[in-house]
C-alpha cells in the first residue's frame, strides 16, 4: 500500500471499514462502573504512530484501549500488535503504565483480553521500527507467498506465486 500505492478492497475489508464507521462516532459514557470513551486520536512522538481508537476504558483506575474486529481471532498476532502499538501511545499521553488491551471480535461477540508484556512491547517497537524504516526508503517488500496471502486484498496485484515461479525460473 505505501511503496507501490495500491489499495483494492474484499470483502473483509469492506466489513472492517463499516464495523468501524458504526464506531467511529466521538462519545463518551458511563457502564456501570466504567468510563469509556469512542473514536478519540491516539498518538505518540517517540514511536511516531497516530490513529483513532475504538474504545478506551477505564475501570477501577485502570485505563486499557479496546479494538474492534470483525471477525474472529485468525492465527496472527496483528490485533494484539494493534492494541500495543494503541497502548503505546495512551501511556506516552497519560504517564500511565498500561498493562493490558482487548480485542472484541464482532462476530463471536467475544472480548477477547491482550496482557502488554514485554514480550509483546518489543515485538511492536520492532513491527514499528520496520514500517518506519519501510516508509523513509520506500523499498518494497519483497512478497512471499504463505497461508496469510489467501485473505490478503492486494494479492491480485501483488500475484506472489506467480512472482516466486518466475524468480525460480529467472535462478535456473
Ligand atoms: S498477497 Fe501475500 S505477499 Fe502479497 S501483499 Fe498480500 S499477504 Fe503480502
Amino acid at each position: 500500500m505505501f511503496c507501490a500505492g495500491e489499495f483494492i478492497d474484499n470483502q473483509y475489508t469492506i466489513e472492517g471499514t463499516s464495523l468501524h464507521d458504526r464506531v467511529h462516532t466521538l462519545s463518551e459514557n458511563y457502564r456501570e462502573d466504567t468510563w469509556q470513551v469512542r473514536a478519540i486520536w491516539l498518538k505518540s512522538e517517540q514511536y511516531k504512530l497516530i490513529g483513532k481508537s475504538d474504545l478506551i476504558e477505564s475501570e477501577s483506575g485502570q485505563l486499557y484501549p479496546v479494538e474492534y474486529k470483525r471477525g474472529h481471532k485468525g492465527e496472527w498476532d496483528n490485533d494484539e500488535l494493534q492494541v500495543c502499538a494503541q497502548a503505546l501511545c495512551l501511556e506516552e499521553m497519560t504517564g500511565k503504565t498500561i498493562t493490558q488491551g482487548f480485542v472484541y471480535y464482532a462476530h463471536s461477540h467475544q472480548r477477547q483480553l491482550v496482557e502488554i508484556s514485554d514480550q509483546l512491547r518489543n515485538e511492536a517497537i520492532a513491527t514499528i521500527q520496520s514500517i518506519i524504516q519501510l516508509m523513509q526508503t520506500g523499498q518494497m517488500p519483497k512478497a512471499i507467498y504463505s497461508k496469510r496471502c489467501k485473505g490478503c486484498s492486494l494479492y491480485s496485484q501483488c500475484l506472489p506465486q506467480a512472482v516466486e515461479k518466475v524468480g525460480r525460473y529467472q535462478e535456473d
